[in-house]
């Protein structure tokens, strides 16, 4: 997945190969926080955490 550079919660997440539409940033962010981990939501929180 591939998180939007403006950091704004109403910004689509889209996958970084396809771009297929997946959620809002919003969504995302929560499922990382409320599900367990997995390599996907791992994977998903670097691409969150690697334009900080
Ligand atoms: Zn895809």
């Amino acid at each position: 997945m591939r998180a939007p550079s403006t950091r704004n919660p109403d910004e689509k997440v889209h996958c970084a190969s396809c771009r297929a539409y997946i959620c809002l940033y919003a969504e995302a962010l929560e499922m990382l926080e409320n599900t367990p981990r997995s390599e996907d939501e791992k994977l998903m929180e670097d691409a969150v955490n690697r334009d900080k």
